[in-house]
């Protein structure tokens, strides 16, 4: 370990010296000592188009020799307007508001905020949030709070505030009892907002898949169900959309894919193709006219330093070009992931396997307790790592969650490596 340097999620005693890179092109890493890794996660789900884009690149330069920053408090600027402009059409219908931030935990923070102080704007105050069973929302104190209890927040447990969790309703190819399970969930939110609506400003849910908690996937229609219960019993809806956004699940957003919008949504980590930390959260005009008043107390007091920053918004921009061009790349994914998965559901060491567009996630057969701890992850990883793949499993969850730039011939490549370790695991 570097003497100077604290790493993420590091317990720096034990840990493995991490790998350097020297440079990244396309879906590949390049180490120190000239090792090629195949970057097969996206690294940490935020490269969408490949490493090092050249129109993304020169687009940052572009914008860096004209304006690399500005205050966004009384000051705004082209970038700004220009890629708010060019989002909304993309979002569901009625999301029209756009508040920047720069990184998924804050976007998600901002949401929380936005939904309590509605209520508060409106003169009904309410109290708490419902969510779900395995989510994660992000590393700050609000963030962790409305995320599922777990190691990652343990310590922190008596700093956080009280929420109501329900059940995600996780799904896999095959399972018979789907829609039993999404039926069941959605009787007890109901149960919960028939008697208790008036606690409750918003539901928040990672939709579709749930990142972190495992690549827990659900389906379509619960989200659809989860809407109406927001409707009727008029309850926020808020899609934490960081992970799932701009194409992962196959469409531009999971919202696109269940059909339906939520009052407000989270995005970040795809944003700028993976180049700038950088999010936004955007809202409904509702919830935008609850603020929009004379008095100085129905104001949204949050911002940050880098709030819209200039060189974020251009990446983004570009990264929206992208997007449209690679929309076949993304769209074509998942009938891929399915074609290699025939063959791969059939191994004895693989259960609950499934499938959300570009992301391929299963459950490795291991001896050992299943959960983030699971030291089956480990061993994965470094194979994967002396096969040339950066494979990161979630304790005993191996995923793919590649860059839409991978090829047929790589994707192949990588179903045939997993398929050896696992075939080799002890
Ligand atoms: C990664 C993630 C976050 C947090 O984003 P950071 O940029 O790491 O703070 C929040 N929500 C979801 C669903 C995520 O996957």
């Amino acid at each position: 370990m570097h003497p100077n340097i604290w790493h993420p999620f590091t317990q720096a005693k034990t840990a493995p010296e991490p790998l350097k890179v020297k440079s990244a092109q396309g879906i590949w890493l390049t180490l120190e000592d000239e090792r090629q890794v195949m970057d097969c996660i996206s690294s940490w789900w935020v490269n969408t188009h490949g490493h090092a884009h050249p129109q993304i690149a020169e687009a940052i330069y572009q914008q860096a020799l004209k304006m690399e920053h500005v205050i966004f408090g009384g000051f705004t600027h082209d970038p700004a307007e220009q890629f708010a402009e060019q989002l909304v059409p993309h979002l569901p219908p009625g999301l029209t508001r756009v508040f920047f931030s720069d990184n998924g935990s804050t976007s998600v923070e901002v949401a929380l905020k936005m939904a309590y102080q509605y209520w508060r704007n409106l003169h009904q105050p309410r109290s708490t949030f419902m969510a779900f069973d395995g989510g994660y929302h992000g590393d700050t104190f609000g963030t962790m709070a409305v995320g599922s209890r777990s190691i990652f927040s343990a310590v922190f447990r008596d700093m956080l505030f009280e929420i109501e969790y329900v059940d995600f309703p996780a799904t896999y190819i095959g399972d018979a009892a789907a829609a039993q399970t999404a039926a069941t969930a959605l009787e007890k939110i109901e149960s919960e907002l028939k008697t208790q609506r008036d606690r409750y400003a918003g539901i928040i849910i990672e939709p579709l898949v749930q990142g972190a908690g495992g690549m827990r996937m659900c389906r379509p229609d619960f989200l659809q169900g989860l809407r109406k219960l927001c409707d009727d019993y008029d309850v926020l809806l808020i899609f934490d959309e960081v992970m799932t956004g701009f194409g992962r699940t196959g469409h531009w957003f999971a919202s696109d894919r269940a059909a339906i919008a939520p009052d407000i949504m989270c995005l970040s980590k795809g944003i700028t193709g993976g180049f700038l930390p950088f999010a936004a959260t955007v809202c409904s005009e509702k919830i935008y006219a609850a603020f929009y008043s004379d008095d100085p107390l129905k104001t949204l007091y949050h911002g940050h330093s880098y709030t819209a920053n200039p060189l974020g918004c251009a990446a983004a921009i570009a990264s929206l070009k992208l997007m449209q061009e690679n929309q076949p790349k993304f769209a074509a994914m998942e009938a891929l992931h399915q074609q290699h998965c025939q063959q791969l559901i059939m191994h004895p060491r693989v259960e609950q396997l499934r499938i959300m567009g570009t992301i391929m996630a299963f459950d490795v057969v291991t001896p050992s307790k299943p959960g983030y701890l699971n030291t089956v992850g480990r061993q994965i990883r470094d194979q994967a790592i002396d096969r040339g793949l950066l494979l990161r499993p979630l304790g005993n969850v191996l995923y793919l969650l590649p860059p839409y730039c991978i090829t047929e011939e790589e994707l192949a490549m990588v179903y045939q490596a997993i398929t050896e370790i696992l075939d080799g695991l002890a």
